[in-house]
């Protein structure tokens, strides 16, 4: 989250002939037109490329495009920056692929405004009325084995292996296909295997050398929901507050808020919430500057992918103790890894800012219930990125019908509901709501 003048300050001292914009998490598509509206506004003329693992064709196209008059374009992997800045720096090319791009970002625009039209939302009073029926027929909500928070230092990463899930790794590298077949794809098999020796060896280093350190605490907290959206945690004086689906469901489906997984106060039961942050990113960022002081890029970006992989292995390794032994309410689990990875389990741990729960800023909430700043050294940026970025953190919920879903795009009536809740003026709620808006709102000048 660079700030946009930084930005346009480097640019200027740089003399620079393009700016790129790398977006990680969705509040930076936010700042990306807020950068873009600058520009027009200062009188720029060099064009805007808009690429990182949030973006797509169709925010750059819809949102961020209309705010600046110039070339804008959406680059989707770092790969074919080349052949864009090429095309947009060439006398020959450049004429025919701005009016290219300009003419199929008008068909994106066009597209997705006959889609709006369907896209019918319901009122949120109406979405309320038909939230979920969770039952409590015969079943107590399970008392954790402690309550409050407990950290885990030094967590063995011999643990976490067996519980990576490799199908993303090589996504991370591009190549497309689930594991273990990719490893005999006929097309990208043989660089597969290569990528996988690379990656075992190292990853064999790491845990005998102990290159990371993982780090993880863990949270119980006796919990009720307002029968509303929010989850009340009375010993802690904290409110979780969650988002309701606002769609309008014609098969009888529910529309559903994550504070329906938790008991209401009135049904007199006492419930829980479990909350968790887990790191593997200890030791990483110097791990990283030794291959890249040799300009050892490829196992510079090797190592992180192995981080990220071990942290998303640490959440899921967790997530079993937690079920099995640290709530406690599946101590007979008897599940193999593909079976865990597809998540056949009961209780779910949505991670705010994922789509059950799109809003980043509740993840403030979460570190501070936990401590986890403190308890695994990692931090919030300002825009609610964690760092080191190899962790994962998200809430515990119990209940067998708890399930992820999508809280989709809501209007503007839950919106100012929220933002009351929150204790935001409407303009901050919408920015950090603007990717789930089902309106325009405007922007502040
Ligand atoms: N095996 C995958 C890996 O190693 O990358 C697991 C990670 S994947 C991102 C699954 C996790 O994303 C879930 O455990 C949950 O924390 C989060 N998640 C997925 N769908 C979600 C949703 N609709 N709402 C909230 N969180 C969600």
């Amino acid at each position: 989250m660079v700030p946009a003048a930084k930005i346009l300050e480097a640019a200027r001292q740089h003399n620079v002939d393009i700016i790129g914009l790398s977006g990680l998490i969705t509040p930076s598509l936010e700042e990306m037109a807020f950068v873009a509206s600058e520009m027009e506004r200062e009188g720029w003329t060099i064009p805007l490329l808009i690429g990182g693992a949030t973006t797509s064709k169709v925010h750059t196209a819809v949102k961020i495009a209309p705010n600046y008059s110039q070339p804008v374009v959406h680059v989707l992997d770092a790969s074919r920056a080349v052949g864009v800045a090429s095309s947009l720096l060439s006398d020959g090319l450049k004429d025919a692929f701005v009016a290219e791009t300009a003419a199929e970002y008008e068909a994106v625009r066009v597209a997705r405004a006959a889609r709006q039209q369907d896209m019918k939302r319901q009122t949120f009073e109406a979405a309320r009325a038909n939230k979920p029926t969770i039952s409590y027929e015969g079943i107590t909500p399970p008392a954790p084995s402690f309550e409050g928070v407990r950290v885990f230092d030094d967590f063995p990463l011999e643990e976490l292996v067996p519980r990576i899930d490799w199908t993303p790794f090589f996504q991370t590298w591009e190549l497309a296909g689930s594991y273990p077949a990719i490893l005999e794809d006929p097309v990208v098999g043989e660089a597969a295997r290569n990528l996988w020796k690379d990656a075992q060896a190292m990853l064999d280093k790491i845990v005998r050398e102990k290159w990371l350190a993982a780090r993880a605490v863990v949270g119980f907290f006796k919990a009720h929901s307002n029968g509303k959206e929010s989850i009340i945690l009375p010993e802690q004086g904290v409110a979780v507050h969650t988002i309701r689906q606002q769609m309008v469901k014609n098969d009888g489906r529910p529309n559903y808020a994550l504070a329906d997984f938790v008991a209401p106060k009135d049904s007199g039961l006492t419930d829980w919430l479990g909350a968790f942050v887990v790191t593997t990113g200890i030791g990483l960022d110097e791990r990283v500057a030794a291959f890249e002081a040799t300009h050892d890029d490829y196992s510079s970006i090797m190592v992180k992918a192995l981080a990220d992989r071990l942290a998303e292995a640490f959440a899921e390794r967790l997530h079993e103790r937690v079920r099995r032994e640290l709530w406690g309410y599946a101590p007979n689990e008897h599940l193999d890894n593909q079976a865990i990875i597809k998540e056949q389990y009961q209780g779910i741990r949505p991670a705010p800012g994922y789509p059950a729960c799109p809003d980043h800023t509740e993840k403030r909430t979460l570190f501070n219930l936990l401590d986890a700043e403190k308890n695994v050294g990692v931090h919030l940026t300002e825009s609610f990125a964690m760092l080191p970025a190899s962790a994962v953190s998200g809430f515990y919920f119990w209940h067998p019908q708890a399930q992820y879903f999508g809280v989709g795009k809501i209007e503007k009536d839950q919106v100012e509901a929220y933002a009351e809740l929150k204790g935001m003026s409407m303009a901050t709620a919408e920015r950090w709501l603007a990717p789930i808006l089902n309106y325009d709102r405007i922007r502040p000048s």
